[in-house]
């Protein structure tokens, strides 16, 4: 019998995450334990913007220290995973809606290789990445994901990465109390994931001052719809890391997942 893979969307947030000992790299790697081992892995991360649509074509990506002001530890990480350019060819010729071309020189950014370190350590599972045209509104990249919904039954795990509140210039390293605006929008944005909400979601955040302050910019919040886009009738959506740091929340949904045992 061939298994439908589950569907992961995963708030990452501070890239410390990858070697820091927390609770949410722990419920990271508790999650690779209990999924089924997928074949590939296809991630689409708030950290690959692109104008029109890339995937990554390498057979060794590398690993991508995009961002500033961290320690070294983190600068020496690498993750070794395989590319899987096979895979990067069967998604540009699933999403018909637009050309997708296959990028033979971009590796993998700390919105992938952070929570899959925790994840995957092993490494031993090939990494594609999808990128996002961030200039296309919420319903472009909700109906673009429609189409890879064929790779859940190719046993290729659809990961999403990015954070549903998201708002670096009012986070402080200083002050983790969630901030009130920020911890109603994780609520309101965590009751429209289990209401199937996805249109409202889709709009999000529309004209509302609060949810602007949540999704000043689309990046970390797209992913999330590439996940949704992909979730059938019959499933439920799991959530978890359901925590808001100050300014960004971590909450994660697993869809279609294995029961918790
Ligand atoms: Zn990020």
């Amino acid at each position: 019998m061939n298994m439908r893979m589950p569907v992961l969307f995963v708030g990452h947030g501070n890239p410390m995450n990858a070697i820091e000992h927390n609770e949410f790299r722990a419920a990271w790697s508790a999650l690779g334990s209990r999924l089924p081992k997928p074949q590939s892995i296809l991630c689409v991360s708030a950290h690959w913007k692109t104008r029109n649509g890339y995937v990554t074509a390498t057979d060794t990506p590398e690993t991508i220290h995009d961002f500033f002001g961290f320690p070294k530890a983190l600068f020496d990480v690498r993750y070794p995973a395989p590319g899987d350019p096979a895979l990067a060819k069967r998604v540009a010729a699933l999403i018909t809606s637009e050309r997708i071309r296959l990028d033979p020189g971009r590796g993998l950014d700390h919105g992938a290789w952070s929570v899959l370190i925790a994840m995957y350590p092993a490494a031993d599972i090939p990494v594609v990445q999808l990128s996002m045209d961030t200039s296309q509104p919420g319903r472009h990249h909700y109906d673009l994901a429609r189409q890879l919904a064929p790779l859940r039954d190719e046993n290729v795990l659809l990961f999403a990465s990015g954070n549903i509140v998201h708002n670096l210039p009012l986070f402080s390293f200083h002050d983790s109390k969630p901030q009130a605006w920020a911890q109603h929008c994780d609520e309101e944005l965590r009751q429209l994931i289990a209401g199937r909400r996805h249109d409202a979601l889709i709009d999000y955040p529309g004209r509302d001052a609060e949810a602007r302050l949540a999704v000043p910019t689309p990046e970390h919040y797209l992913p999330l719809l590439y996940a949704l886009a992909l979730q059938e009738s019959d499933e439920s959506a799991e959530m978890f890391n359901t925590r808001v740091v100050g300014s960004i929340s971590m909450s994660s949904v697993l869809i279609g997942g294995p029961p918790q045992g």
